[in-house]
């Protein structure tokens, strides 16, 4: 049967579960490996108010604290949400071919690599 993503939309390897987590938008349990995930900083005030709070502050060097956050998405809210986008069979594919030629390619540098300094060492014995 074709396949729409050769990995079915997620990245477990060679295991049979993965766990679910939480989605950060509507709380619905999603494999951890298929959910769509995004590490954000962001300062804990706006810039309005941040610049009121530099205005009045007693030190100096005071700085106020970041909000760090991962945001775990389902599909379904990630496509809503607009983090990911629908993209067609072409744009999925070659992606896929690009990481297969690159794969080829390192392998063939290796192999080139392996093969010169032989022939280097052979050449400069004479
Ligand atoms: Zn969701």
């Amino acid at each position: 049967m074709p396949k729409k993503r050769r990995n079915g939309g997620r990245s477990k390897k060679n295991r049979g579960h993965t766990q679910g987590v939480p989605c950060t938008h509507c709380g619905r349990i999603v494999p951890k490996d298929k959910a769509i995930k995004r590490y954000t900083v962001r300062n804990m005030v706006d810039a309005s108010s941040l610049r009121d709070i530099k205005d009045n502050r007693a030190f100096e060097n005071f700085s106020i604290p970041k909000l760090y956050t991962k945001l775990q998405y389902c599909i379904s809210c990630g496509i809503h949400l607009r983090v990911v986008r629908v993209r067609n069979h072409e744009v999925r594919r070659s992606q896929y071919l690009r990481e297969k030629k690159s794969q080829r390619l390192s392998l063939k540098l290796v192999k080139f690599n392996a093969f010169s300094s032989s022939f280097l060492d052979y050449f400069f014995m004479f």
